[in-house]
C-alpha cells in the first residue's frame, strides 16, 4: 500500500516537472476587424500581431485575422468579442459612443490632445485605467491600437470662408465632431467607406473627411475635390485592440505577455506607418494633382467649432458621471502637457520654420 502511494507521488512529482514542456498549449483565436484586410496600414496591426505572437510561442499561439470582407460587421467589433464569437477585435473606441459615450476619450476627441500627449496620458496620466474601467462593463479589455497622429479637417467642393458656408453643407464626419458640425448646421451623415468615393462624386455629400494623406490617397478623393482642409477634430485617432476577458484569462501567463508586447509594437509601429505613409502620399498627391489647395478654417469658424465642441463636452459631462471623469482626467492632463509641447516640439519647429525662410 505504501509503495502504491510511493509510485503515484513519484508519477506526479515527474508530472509536476515535465509540465512546462507540455504547457506548450495550442491556443486558436480570432480577431476581428473593422477594417478590410487590405486597408494598411490600419489592418497591418492585427496582420503584424497575429505573426509576431505566432512567431513567439513557437507556433502554438495562433491568432486568425479578419477582415470586414469577411465578417460584414464593421462596427460590430465590440459586441463580437464581448460575446465570444472573436477573442479579439481592432477597431475604434469613438464608434462605441452609443454605448457609452465615455468612450470617445480613448480614440480623440475635437481640440483635445495630439499624439504625444495622448501617449503621456494614456501611459503615465492614469488613461489606461480610466480606459479598462469604462470597458469592464463590457467584460472586454481594451488597448491603445496605432495612432494616426493629426487627421485632415477633410476634402470639400466649396471654400468655407464663413459660418454661413457650413450652414446646409452635407457631410461625412462622424463622432463628436459630426455633432460639432450639426451644432453649426451642417447636415450629418455617416455613410460607409465602400460608398464614399460615389457619394463625393456624384454630390450626394458636399464633403467628407477620412484620415490624411496615407489613407486617403486610396480613396481617391484629390481626384474630385480641391479643398483639402487642416484638422481640427480627431487630433490624435488612438485605433483599439479588445479582448474578450474571458478567452484572456484562460491564457497561460507567457502567451499573455506575448499578447501585450506585441500590441505594444505594432501600436507603436501604426503611428510611424501612418506618418511616413502620409509624407510619400502627400508628395505624390501635390505632383500629381497640383491644383489641390490646402486651407485651414477661418478663426471665425474655429472659434465657432470650439465653443460648439466646449458646449457639448459640458452637456455631456453634466448627464454622464464618467464621461465627466475621463474629461476631466484629459483636461488636467493635456493643461500639463500642453506648456511642455509648446515648449519643445511647437517651439522648435517654429523657430527653425522661421529660419529658413
Ligand atoms: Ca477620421
Amino acid at each position: 500500500m505504501r509503495s502504491v502511494f510511493r509510485i503515484s507521488a513519484l508519477c506526479i512529482a515527474l508530472l509536476l516537472v515535465a509540465t512546462p514542456v507540455l504547457a506548450a498549449k495550442k491556443v486558436r483565436w480570432k480577431l476581428a476587424m473593422t477594417w478590410s484586410s487590405t486597408l494598411t496600414p490600419f489592418a497591418t496591426a492585427p496582420l503584424t500581431l497575429a505573426k509576431m505572437v505566432e512567431e513567439m510561442s513557437g507556433g502554438n499561439f495562433v491568432i486568425r485575422v479578419e477582415g470586414s470582407e469577411k465578417h460584414k460587421a464593421a462596427l460590430g467589433i465590440l459586441d463580437m468579442t464581448k460575446g465570444g464569437q472573436y477573442e479579439m477585435g481592432h477597431s475604434a473606441s469613438y464608434y462605441w459612443k452609443g454605448k457609452d459615450i465615455a468612450t470617445v476619450f480613448f480614440c480623440t476627441v475635437p481640440f483635445g490632445m495630439n499624439a504625444d500627449e495622448q501617449n503621456g496620458w494614456f501611459y503615465h496620466g492614469g488613461g489606461m485605467e480610466l480606459m479598462q474601467k469604462t470597458y469592464d462593463k463590457f467584460k472586454v479589455l481594451s488597448f491603445p491600437g496605432g495612432n494616426t497622429g493629426v487627421q485632415m479637417g477633410g476634402w470639400f467642393q466649396k471654400e468655407i470662408n464663413s459660418l454661413d458656408d457650413l450652414k446646409g453643407l452635407k457631410m461625412r464626419i462622424p463622432g463628436l465632431a459630426g455633432e460639432v458640425f450639426a451644432k453649426l448646421g451642417v447636415n450629418v451623415t455617416n455613410i460607409p467607406s465602400g460608398e464614399l468615393y460615389t457619394s463625393l462624386d456624384r454630390g450626394t455629400i458636399d464633403a467628407l473627411e477620412w484620415v490624411g494623406p496615407a489613407m486617403d490617397i486610396k480613396m481617391g478623393f484629390h481626384k474630385i475635390a480641391p479643398y483639402y482642409y487642416t484638422g481640427w477634430h480627431e487630433p490624435a485617432t488612438e485605433l483599439q485592440f479588445l479582448i474578450n476577458k474571458r478567452a484572456y484569462d484562460k491564457l497561460p501567463p507567457e502567451y499573455q505577455a506575448m499578447l501585450t508586447t506585441a500590441m505594444k509594437a505594432v501600436t507603436a509601429d501604426l503611428y510611424t506607418d501612418n506618418f511616413a505613409g502620409s509624407v510619400d502620399a502627400w508628395d505624390k498627391m501635390k505632383t500629381e494633382y497640383p491644383n489641390i489647395v490646402v486651407k485651414t478654417f477661418p478663426p471665425e469658424v474655429l472659434q465657432a467649432m470650439k465653443k460648439a465642441a466646449d458646449e457639448l463636452y459640458s452637456e455631456y459631462a453634466a448627464k454622464d458621471e464618467s464621461f465627466k471623469e475621463v474629461f476631466e482626467s484629459q483636461k488636467a492632463y493635456m493643461k500639463k502637457a500642453r506648456i511642455w509641447t509648446n515648449i519643445s516640439e511647437y517651439n522648435y519647429i517654429k523657430t527653425s520654420q522661421e529660419l529658413t525662410q
